[in-house]
């Protein structure tokens, strides 16, 4: 591993902007080393489970995007910023079940976690209703884990084909989580899984826009940013340590 997950537990402003800053460095040195200039990469900061007092001030160092993967709590969190804040975005960035997908189509701008054409569908319905789109990730199991969603490498071209009819959704590119290991080189396979991947559907004609790579969190996002990912999701290395890290949908 190349970095340290979890900062120290942030209190203040100060706190935030010195983590924040501390990530963006070492974001702007992975992309360096892989030839590519800091601003090719945004940092999406993930805000699950920290509560809005503490987002106050995260909010006020600089974090303009909330990622959360718990759909009511975002939902909530987006209605109590919502005069505070109006230009805050939101990135929904864990598995959705599709009765869930009607509070997704009213706030997020983001959704890092789509798996089937059934779920886009009812995106599509939803947001069509809001008047709202929605921008896609596909995610890609990269890893084989059990444990990870998403669908495997083989079945993207087809799910992409399927969606391209549901105009409420803006696919912008694909999504992973790498295998929880220490392994480098088993992190660095599935992240250049997902770049080869994305390569592949571009070759052969996706969309205008399909050029994102949300790959890396705070254990793993300079290995990420090596293998080319342009979103890294990073929680712990901005709030410090989660208290119970990988808490789902
Ligand atoms: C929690 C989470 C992250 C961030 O993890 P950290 O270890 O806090 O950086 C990234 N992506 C997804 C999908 C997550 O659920």
């Amino acid at each position: 591993m190349t970095s340290q997950p979890a900062a120290a537990q942030a209190v203040t402003t100060e706190d935030f902007s010195r983590n924040l800053a501390t990530v963006n460095q070492k974001i702007a040195e992975a992309a360096s080393r892989s030839g590519r200039q800091a601003s090719a990469v945004r940092l999406l900061p993930v805000t699950k489970t920290i509560e809005p007092e503490r987002l106050r001030l995260a909010i006020e160092a600089g974090v303009q995007t909330l990622g959360e993967n718990k759909v009511q709590e975002a939902l909530a969190k987006s209605e109590e910023f919502a005069s505070e804040y109006p230009t805050l975005r939101y990135a929904v960035i864990g598995p959705l079940q599709a009765n869930k997908a009607k509070f997704v189509a009213r706030f997020a701008h983001e959704f890092h976690a789509l798996d089937s054409l059934k779920l886009a569908q009812t995106l599509q319905r939803r947001l069509e209703l809001e008047e709202r789109t929605l921008e896609v990730f596909i995610q890609v199991n990269t890893s084989g884990e059990d444990s990870k969603s998403g669908i495997a490498a083989g079945e993207v071209a087809e799910l992409l084909e399927a969606i391209a009819p549901l105009d409420r959704l803006v696919p912008r590119g694909l999504m992973t989580m790498a295998a929880n290991t220490t392994d480098e080189s088993t992190i660095r396979a599935s992240f250049a899984l997902l770049r080869t991947t994305l390569e592949e559907l571009r070759d052969s004609g996706a969309p205008e826009g399909f050029d994102q790579l949300s790959m890396g969190m705070s254990g793993d996002f300079e290995l990420a940013i090596e293998e080319g990912a342009t979103v890294v999701r990073v929680g712990q290395g901005i709030f410090g340590a989660r208290s119970y890290p990988q808490a789902s949908a």
